[in-house]
């Protein structure tokens, strides 16, 4: 075994745990392994180990390792900020996007979104903590956001993503994560499909499958600590 399929195994395992603490069936909650400054013969590790679900936040990056990687059934991911000048890059390269939260960003992707493609898949970011600097939809804009998303056409919105500020106990982390879940039953209420919940990283991942993840985001645990270039 390798170092990155026993790290993914132990990922598994904590998943697990968490599913059955949370009354959930395993199969609820799937794993995003976020590849971010790692090269491509760790996705390519990984992949062999099983993962075939990737994420990404910088998109020169990404877009090189997606080349590199083709040959492979591979999904990605993009969990960055998105700027408009990178729209069409993710457009043509990604499957999902976690970091949509503004309507001129959604269009954008909708109109670059190439035909041959299925649908972008898109989760709208929620700042569900109210972080200072941090992006995201406030809570209270989220259902206009997500009513105008769900009408373009190259996209299929999915659910909504949240990054916390990390907590420093299990039931404070609980507790901002239930308001991600809370918004997602109100936005199905007001009549929308959503099934994505993309919440937990390394970190948080126990406390976000407790309150109704159903996509995980971990890099470190699985890959190891990062190193970014100077
Ligand atoms: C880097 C990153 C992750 C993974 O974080 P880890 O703590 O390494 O698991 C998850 N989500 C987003 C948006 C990230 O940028």
């Amino acid at each position: 075994m390798t170092k990155i399929s026993t790290q993914l195994s132990a990922v598994h395992e904590r998943m697990h745990a968490a599913c059955r603490a949370a009354g959930r069936p395993p199969e609820a909650v799937a794993l995003l392994a976020v590849s971010k400054t790692f090269g491509a013969d760790a996705v390519q590790a990984a992949f062999e180990a099983g993962q075939t679900a990737f994420g990404e936040n910088y998109i020169q990056e990404a877009v090189e390792k997606i080349s590199a990687l083709k040959h492979l059934p591979l999904v990605w991911h993009c969990i960055g900020p998105l700027q408009s000048n990178k729209t069409r890059l993710v457009a043509e390269h990604f499957d999902w996007v976690h970091t949509v939260d503004r309507l001129k960003i959604a269009q954008r992707l909708s109109e670059q979104r190439p035909v041959g493609l299925r649908p972008l898949q898109v989760c709208i970011q929620v700042n569900v903590d109210a972080g200072p600097t941090k992006a995201g939809v406030p809570p209270d804009q989220a259902l206009v956001l997500a009513q105008a998303v769900a009408g373009l056409p190259r996209l299929q919105l999915r659910g909504l993503m949240c990054i916390p500020e990390p907590a420093s106990d299990h039931a404070t982390a609980c507790q901002v994560f239930e308001r991600a879940r809370a918004l997602l039953t109100d936005l199905n209420a007001q009549g929308l499909k959503l099934d994505t919940l993309s919440m937990g990283m390394s970190a948080d991942l126990e406390a976000a499958i407790a309150s109704g993840s159903t996509l995980v985001r971990v890099g470190s645990a699985i890959f190891g600590t990062r190193h970014y270039p100077a």
